[in-house]
């Protein structure tokens, strides 16, 4: 592979923000700077130059509600590509009969097909503190984030607080992450559907504050997904003011959109959850964004089609939950965030590519655009405007909770280990080429 030389761009990372060339050789970035010399030379005048974004939480090809969430891992790693996410973390599918290693190694086969890089997360599903030796056979095998559901008892998805506890002392040893989904169970009317006035914010307040408990007495490294309420954020922040290594993760859905979608005659397909709050719980999440009080945005990217969601709009506790997000991740958070001035920048490297590296075990390889770290790059103009229709989209499905809307800055080139994914607009990603990235 020859070398390349990004020459001209506005360079773009958590702590600064200048013109600067980037030399890539083998896959990675060489040196950044005032350079020149025997390189392949792309023109980025004007353009900005991002780290590739790492969206921490998607959900390709899962089983869900009778069906499967509506993208593969072909479909969902061109989308991702699109969007100028270069690296998808996934999980696996929990089952209780099975041991951890087993289910990486069928998730690892049916990944086959990612155009991105991604890691995977284990799902811990039926997990008892008895299989302790099985979180040490999948870190072995690369993953070292594992994911607790306090709710979805009916499912028996649902981890009680004392096997939690268990798991997070295991995994506290092992150096990985625990991964939360933050709903008090006891709170929660499941036969409702996946509605606010019955998955009330107050289940993730109290969620996060027992969750914030446990990572303090265990020092379990721990990462609440989906924050959905400003309640949520100030339950985080007041764990980790008491000492507890508590991180935490909110979804542009809840950034951008509230429940008075619900009241929509399309209302059902925005079924999500947690579902979507009040619109001073957006307003409670850009300004804790604002202050760098999370660690990563992420979508939680599990798309239906209208179709599928149609079926049950009368049906609530059939209604598949769930949103399509990763194609319009960054797009969403340039535009509503750094267009806007909710967010800086340097915010959007931080939210979008050094904090989920660091919480999961990527980084220095990715999230940085710094020497030694792979060549994932998106040049991004900032002055492009666009508009989202999904049928324009690559996710497979024919809905977007953001239709219409026009969003200013547009992905016009994505580079994956110094592979060009989209070059000049023209999405290329072909499948089968993005790797595995095991932790440690
Ligand atoms: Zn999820």
């Amino acid at each position: 592979m020859a070398a390349l030389l990004i020459a001209g761009g506005t360079v773009v990372t958590p702590r600064r923000i200048g013109e600067a060339n980037l030399l890539i050789r083998e896959g990675k970035i060489a040196q950044v700077g005032k350079l020149g010399g025997q390189a392949k030379r792309v023109a980025a005048q004007g353009l900005l130059v991002l780290p590739g974004a790492i969206d921490a939480h998607v959900h390709l090809d899962l089983p869900v509600a009778g069906t499967r969430s509506a993208d593969d891992w072909a479909t969902g790693t061109r989308a991702a590509a699109a969007g100028g996410v270069t690296t998808v973390i996934d999980f696996t599918i929990g089952a209780p009969d099975a041991p951890l290693p087993d289910q990486v190694a069928r998730r690892l086969d049916e990944a086959r097909a990612a155009a991105v890089d991604f890691a995977l997360r284990a799902e811990m599903v039926g997990w008892t503190p008895d299989r302790v030796d099985e979180l040490a056979a999948a870190a072995e095998r690369g993953v070292r984030s594992f994911k607790f559901y306090l709710a979805y008892a009916s499912s028996g998805r649902r981890t009680s607080l004392g096997t939690l506890r268990r798991a997070m002392e295991a995994i506290r040893d092992l150096g990985g992450t625990a991964m939360v989904h933050a709903e008090a169970e006891e709170l929660v009317d499941a036969a409702g559907g996946p509605f606010p006035a019955v998955r009330p914010a107050l289940a993730e307040e109290v969620a996060i504050a027992e969750v914030g408990i446990l990572a303090r007495e265990t020092r379990c490294p721990t990462y609440i997904a989906h924050i959905s309420t400003g309640r949520g954020a100030v339950a985080l922040r007041a764990a980790q003011r008491a000492g507890a290594p508590l991180v935490g993760e909110t979804c542009p859905h809840y950034l951008l959109l509230d429940e008075a979608v619900y009241a929509r005659p399309d209302g059902h397909r925005f079924s999500v959850v947690p579902p979507l709050r009040t619109a001073a719980d957006r307003e409670a999440l850009w300004q804790a964004l604002r202050r760098r009080q999370f660690q990563a945005v992420a979508t939680d990217h599990c798309p239906f089609t209208n179709a599928e969601k149609d079926a049950h709009r009368d049906d609530p506790t059939h209604l598949p939950s769930g949103l399509p997000g990763v194609e319009t991740l960054l797009p969403l958070l340039y535009s509503e965030g750094v267009a806007k001035g909710r967010i800086t920048l340097r915010d959007l490297a931080w939210y979008l590519s050094e904090g989920p590296a660091r919480a999961f075990g990527l980084w220095p390889g990715k999230g940085g655009i710094r020497p030694g770290a792979d060549a994932d790059l998106v040049l991004l103009d900032p002055g492009a405007k666009w508009t989202v229709r999904a049928q324009r989209l690559h996710t497979r499905t024919d809905f977007s909770p953001y239709e219409g809307m026009t969003l200013r800055g547009r992905v016009m080139g994505v580079l994956s280990r110094g592979e060009w994914l989209v070059r000049d607009g023209e999405i290329l990603a072909p499948p089968g080429r993005g790797r595995f990235i095991p932790w440690g």
